[in-house]
C-alpha cells in the first residue's frame, strides 16, 4: 500500500483510501485470462480474443428470395398484362441442390424461394406473376434486372471482419459465426469464482439456526451476482473462524480457481480469520476504504488467484461487490466498460453519513419528466439487507457531505432496471 493517496478532510478517516484509488489498485492487478477455443454455446457472452475474419462471401451463392421462375431479364422486358411472353420451361431449381438446368434465351426454370439461381438466369419472376402450363409460362409482367435475386456476398465479403477482438459475442454474433463457419471461436472464458463464507455463527439456509446462529446470505447475493456478470460461481460453503480450516479450505480450491471471494473476517478484531490467515505471509492486503458501507476490504493474489476479503455485512457484501468484484470479474472476461451506468437523480429525502466517507444510498430511481427522483428504501445499516432488494440504485453521497438534503442533485449508480 505505499502509494496510497490519503483522505485527510475529517479526524477519524485519516488512512482511509478513496473508492477510486482501492478500485484503481485493484484493477491494476487483474487481467483478462487467457483465451481459449470454446464451442459457441459456450462461448456466448464471452469476449472475442481476435478479429474474426471472413474466409468467403457470404451468402456463398445466389438464390431466390420469391417463389417463381428464374429467367433472363432481356428476354421478358416487353411482357405486360396485356401481351405477355411466352418462355419454355427446362427445369427446377430446389433448395439444397445444384441447379440440373441452365437458363437459355427464351427459357425459364421454376424456383423455390431459398433455391440457388440457375447458370443463365440473372431475375426471378414470383409466381403471381406468372401462368405456368406443362410446358410453358407466361409471363405478364418486366422486371428489372436482378429482381428477386439474392446475390452472393451480399451480406458479407471474403476478408471482412465478422467480429472485431474485444466484441462481446452475443445472439447475433454467434448466429454470424456459426453461418460463417467458425463453431469454435477464441474468447476469454468465464472466471470460475471460488465464493467462501466465513463465521462461527453461520449455517446453511436449509437449517434452523440455534439461538445466535444467522442463516449464510453473502454467499447468495455473491452467487447470484457473479452469474448475472457472467461468472461461473462455485460455493465452497462455511469455513468457520479457524486459521487453519480457512487456509486449506482455500488452498484446495486453487487449482480450479480464477479467483476468490470470502465474506467476513477482515476488520481489526483479533479472531478476524481471513486478516489471521492471510495477513502475515503477505497474500493479502488489508485497508480501510472511504466508504459507507464496506470500509474494511481486503484484496490480493494467493497462489496467483485474486482473492477478494470482503467485510461480513450483508449490505457491505452487496455494495463491495458492486464497487471492487464485479469490475475486476468483467476485466478477467475481457469487457472494457466496467462500470455501471450513473445517471443524476433528484433526491425525494435528506440522506445523512458520515461526512469523511462517500456513502452508497439505497434507492429506488423513478421516472419523473426528463429526470429521475431517488427515493431511499430504508435506513442506512450496513446489515439491513432487504432495503437493497427494493432498491435499483445507489445514490452516491461525496466525501465532504454529511447531510444531502431532499431536492438536491445526486449521481446515482444503476444495478438494474427499474422493472427488476
Ligand atoms: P464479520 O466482519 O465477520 O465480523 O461480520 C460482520 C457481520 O456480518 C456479523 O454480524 C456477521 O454475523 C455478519 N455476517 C458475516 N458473514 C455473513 C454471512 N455469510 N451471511 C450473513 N451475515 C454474515
Ligand atoms: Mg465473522
Amino acid at each position: 500500500m505505499s502509494d496510497t493517496r490519503l483522505i485527510h478532510d475529517h479526524d477519524d478517516v485519516a488512512g482511509l483510501l478513496s473508492v477510486e484509488d482501492a478500485r484503481e489498485r485493484v484493477l491494476s492487478q487483474i487481467h483478462p485470462l487467457a483465451p481459449l477455443q470454446l464451442p459457441l454455446t459456450d462461448a456466448d457472452g464471452c469476449v472475442s480474443a481476435e478479429d474474426v475474419v471472413a474466409t468467403h462471401d457470404l451468402p456463398e451463392f445466389a438464390s431466390s428470395a420469391m417463389d417463381g421462375f428464374a429467367v433472363r431479364a432481356s428476354d421478358i422486358s416487353d411482357a405486360t398484362p396485356g401481351s405477355p411472353v411466352e418462355l419454355k420451361i427446362v427445369g427446377r431449381a430446389l433448395i439444397g441442390r445444384r441447379p440440373e438446368a441452365v437458363v437459355g434465351g427464351g427459357e425459364a426454370v421454376r424456383i423455390a424461394t431459398g433455391a440457388p439461381i440457375p447458370a443463365g438466369a440473372d431475375t426471378v419472376v414470383p409466381i403471381e406473376n406468372a401462368e405456368p402450363g406443362a410446358e410453358v409460362v407466361r409471363i405478364f409482367d418486366a422486371p428489372a434486372a436482378g429482381q428477386h435475386v439474392r446475390p452472393a456476398g451480399e451480406d458479407v465479403k471474403d476478408g471482412q471482419v465478422l467480429v472485431p477482438a474485444g466484441k462481446r459475442l452475443g445472439p447475433p454474433e454467434l448466429g454470424l459465426l456459426a453461418n460463417a463457419g467458425f463453431p469454435h471461436p477464441i474468447v476469454h472464458p468465464r472466471p470460475r469464482v471460488i465464493v467462501l463464507s466465513t463465521g462461527d455463527e453461520l449455517i446453511p439456509p436449509t437449517e434452523t439456526p440455534e439461538f445466535g446462529q444467522i442463516r449464510d446470505s453473502n454467499a447468495y447475493t455473491l452467487y447470484a451476482g457473479l452469474r448475472d456478470l457472467g461468472a461461473m460461481p462455485v460455493l465452497a460453503g462455511i469455513v468457520t473462524d479457524d486459521v487453519d480450516a480457512l487456509r486449506e479450505t482455500v488452498l484446495s480450491y486453487v487449482i480450479q480457481a480464477d479467483a476468490f471471494v470470502s465474506s467476513g473476517g477482515v476488520s481489526v478484531g483479533e479472531r478476524d480469520v481471513v486478516k489471521a490467515a492471510f495477513s502475515r505471509r503477505g497474500d493479502l492486503d488489508f485497508y480501510k476504504v472511504a466508504m459507507q458501507p464496506g470500509m474494511p476490504q481486503s484484496f490480493g493474489h494467493i497462489e496467483g488467484k485474486p482473492f477478494f476479503g470482503l467485510p461480513g455485512n450483508p449490505v457491505s457484501v452487496f455494495v463491495s461487490f458492486e464497487i471492487f468484484v464485479r469490475p475486476a470479474m468483467l476485466k478477467m472476461m475481457g469487457r472494457t466498460q466496467l462500470l455501471r451506468p450513473e445517471v443524476t437523480a433528484t433526491l425525494a429525502e435528506d440522506v445523512s453519513g458520515p461526512k469523511g466517507k462517500l456513502q452508497f444510498a439505497r434507492v429506488r430511481l423513478d421516472r419523473s419528466g426528463d429526470g429521475w427522483i431517488a427515493t431511499p428504501t430504508g435506513p442506512r445499516g450496513s446489515n439491513l439487507i432487504s432495503t437493497v432488494t427494493r432498491a435499483n440504485g445507489l445514490a452516491m453521497i461525496p466525501v465532504g457531505t454529511a447531510t444531502a438534503a431532499a431536492g438536491s442533485q445526486v449521481r446515482v449508480m444503476v444495478f438494474r432496471s427499474a422493472e427488476d
